[in-house]
């Protein structure tokens, strides 16, 4: 470390920290700013699981999830844009709550000319076929859904990589400190004021301003941050669900027109909002490792290795009302789904969950769908996932079936458990700083987002509100 004391210290170098470090640096050069990250660098981060078939679980952390440019370095590099036409934002976080819609418009578009500058492609997915989205949009609302479509800059796994490989050279080149493989284990908090933070060797890096960016990978630590230093924290929503494996050929014209059609609902008899997310046509289900012992799944497509399958997360959105740690609901699950697979993840076949029956390996090799995640175990999720949450899926695959027909088929598989860990929020002013002076956070660690280029935006706003104070 060159110093022992800095402007800024950023913990977390997912998309939000990179890009409020990429932010500050063009605005203000001097700034002396100090990157944390407990990951490795880009380049060298690797999943074993591509070369060996299943997931090892990477000590000390999983690489999917840590590292530079963090879950966005895997991620299927799906930048989620906004139609001109809209007046609120509906995917990717809350953002624009803070900083209002037509702010955040303004932010998307110059995060979006960052990653075009970066190498992104230029092409926009989701804009060709306004006609044939109205149509499936009226037949969305015959059967009780709405549908968001909205442009998508899709990067692809592969290439993502190598965006964030050239951003972090540049932060580097540009003067700002990174230093990798190093965790933060504590905030330095006197007076209700930050002082600086911990890191795990018991060394104490000082700066009056601090921007706590750790992601969902993160999320965890963040809470007891809270619950330590008495941060502020509000009440959040948890999604709880499954990733859903279906034909391309069932897929073809969402995947066709919408790219990535955002379907939401509220089935019968609990009402609970139901969506999906995530759509990831020819692509492949993956597995991603929380605290080192919670495997979820998770899902991707490549730019250039396609499978015949399409998949998405269905996901319920459940309010536990003030409930004090929500998040401990949503790792329970996980955890029982862990414990009976031997720390892995189970897929069924719909047709099984549906009467009643236990899906067996042999039973897939025979299935028309064939899993994408090898290493997934064939087995029975009505054991562990709540009864709640499982009527809502089925109730809502039903009502999906008279949009798309095929999407209720019996052969289509569901992987459990998908969770987000987004559900402990950390109150915010509309300067993104927390109840602790000179603490701030963005991202989805935090609560305020819920995807890449939102994350992204949010460190870009903070960039410019700390260059300005
Ligand atoms: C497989 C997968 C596919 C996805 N696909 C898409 C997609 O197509 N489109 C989309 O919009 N979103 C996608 N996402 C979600 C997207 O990646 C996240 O929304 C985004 O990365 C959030 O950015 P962030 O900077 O807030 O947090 P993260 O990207 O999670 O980064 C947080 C970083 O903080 C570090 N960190 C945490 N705690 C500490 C600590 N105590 N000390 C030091 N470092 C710490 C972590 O190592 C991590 O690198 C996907 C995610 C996954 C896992």
């Amino acid at each position: 470390m060159r110093s022992e004391k800095y402007d800024v210290i950023v913990v977390g170098g997912g998309p939000a920290g990179a890009f409020l470090c990429y932010e500050m640096i063009r605005l203000n050069p001097q700034t002396k700013i100090l990157l944390i990250e407990r990951g490795r660098r880009v380049e060298k981060r690797n999943c074993p699981e591509k070369q060996i078939g299943k997931c090892v679980k990477c000590k000390p952390f999983c690489n999917i999830t840590n590292g530079f440019s963090g879950a966005g370095a895997f991620s299927d590099g799906k930048l989620s844009l906004y139609n001109k036409e809209d007046d609120d934002f509906y995917v990717g976080g809350n953002l624009h709550k803070y900083v209002g819609v037509v702010e955040t418009k303004k932010l998307v578009d110059y995060t979006d000319s960052i990653y075009l500058k970066f190498g992104a492609t230029e092409k926009l997915e989701g804009v060709s076929y306004r006609s044939e989205v109205s149509k499936i949009r009226k037949l969305a609302e015959n059967a009780g859904l709405d549908l968001i479509s909205i442009p998508i800059r899709h990067l692809g796994t592969d290439k993502a990589h190598g965006i964030y490989e050239k951003i972090e050279k540049y932060l580097e080149e540009s003067g700002v400190e990174i230093i990798f493989e190093t965790e933060v284990t504590d905030i330095l908090v006197e007076n209700n004021t930050i002082k600086g933070v911990v890191l795990q060797s018991s060394k104490v890096v000082y700066s009056n301003t601090v921007v706590l960016a750790v992601g969902r990978v993160g999320a965890n630590w963040l809470l007891k941050m809270c619950d330590k230093h008495k941060v502020k924290t509000l009440p959040g929503i948890i999604d709880v669900g499954v990733r859903y494996e279906l034909p391309d050929k069932t897929m073809e014209q969402i995947n066709k027109f919408c790219y990535e059609g955002k379907f939401i609902g509220k089935p019968a008899p609990f009402n609970d909002k139901v969506r999906t997310f995530c759509q990831n046509p020819s692509g492949f289900v993956t597995t991603e490792v929380y605290d080192q012992n919670i495997t979820l799944v998770n899902g991707h497509s490549l730019k250039d290795i396609k499978s015949e399958n399409t998949n998405l997360a269905l996901l319920v959105s459940i309010n536990l009302h003030n409930i004090a740690n929500p998040m401990l609901y949503s790792r329970n699950i996980a955890k029982n789904i862990n414990l009976i697979t031997g720390g892995n993840v189970i897929v069924q076949r719909l047709g099984d969950i549906r009467d009643g029956r236990h899906t067996w390996t042999e039973q897939l090799l025979e299935n028309s769908v064939k899993p994408t995640l090898k290493s997934a175990k064939a087995g029975d999720l009505s054991l562990c996932m709540p009864y709640r949450e499982m009527m809502d899926i089925l109730g809502f695959i039903q009502m999906m079936d008279k949009v798309i027909p095929g999407f209720a088929n019996e052969d289509n598989l569901l992987y459990g458990p998908e969770l987000k860990f987004y559900s402990n929020k950390v109150e915010l002013s509309n300067t993104l700083e927390t109840s602790i002076k000179g603490l701030y956070a963005i991202g989805d660690g935090c609560g305020l987002t819920r995807g890449l280029m939102m994350a992204s935006a949010s460190g870009v706003y903070l960039a410019r509100i700390l260059c300005n104070k």
